[in-house]
């Protein structure tokens, strides 16, 4: 069984982030499972709506992705503008891709408020990070999806040929039993 694979948009090399940048990812694996339709390529802030470029965003301080899901933290712009709920949008319209599509890991691009999954930013717009996750990579991980950061790349591809290895049906014996 090869099961799909949800990809930050941004690291399959669409022009979608914040600032109108990619973040590509280059890897012979990634490029294979490209080939063979693994990847589900998804943008949780481009599906909510939001436009590119747009301000930059962080979730409150001593708070994560986890906290916004529980409604006891915010999203902000460095405008003030609290998006909270379009970044709540965006999570949930990108667990209904991943479940859509089978997809049973997701490899996401870090810092995120959206979608990173080890790292995000402390909530001071000071380029200060702190180990968390972003709003869409909380909900996955809630959901049972498995979330990499683009980090992660080697354990990922580990991982997902272990679960290959494990969903295979036995070997058949030699007189076809
Ligand atoms: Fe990339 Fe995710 Fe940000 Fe979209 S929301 S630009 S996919 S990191």
């Amino acid at each position: 069984m090869s099961p799909k694979i949800l990809i930050s948009a941004c690291l399959a090399g669409f022009k979608v982030r914040y600032n109108g940048s990619d973040k590509p990812l280059l890897d012979a694996t990634l490029a294979r499972w490209q080939r063979e339709g693994r990847l589900v390529v998804c943008c949780p802030e481009l599906a909510a709506g939001f436009s590119t470029p747009r301000p930059a965003a962080e979730i409150s301080p001593d708070a994560d992705g986890a906290a916004v899901l529980a409604q006891r933290a915010q999203v902000r712009e460095t405008t003030g503008a609290d998006v909270t709920a379009p970044y709540l949008l965006g999570a949930q319209l990108a667990l209904e891709t991943a479940r859509r599509h089978d997809c049973r890991f997701a490899l996401l691009t870090d810092g995120s408020p959206s979608c990173g999954s080890q790292l995000i930013y402390d909530g001071s717009f000071s380029g200060q990070s702190k180990p968390g996750s972003g709003v869409t990579a909380a909900l996955l991980r809630q959901q049972g999806i498995e979330v990499f950061s683009d980090r992660q790349i080697a354990a990922l591809v580990a991982r997902v040929s272990e679960y290959e290895r494990q969903a295979a049906p036995p070997a058949a014996d030699a007189d076809g039993q």
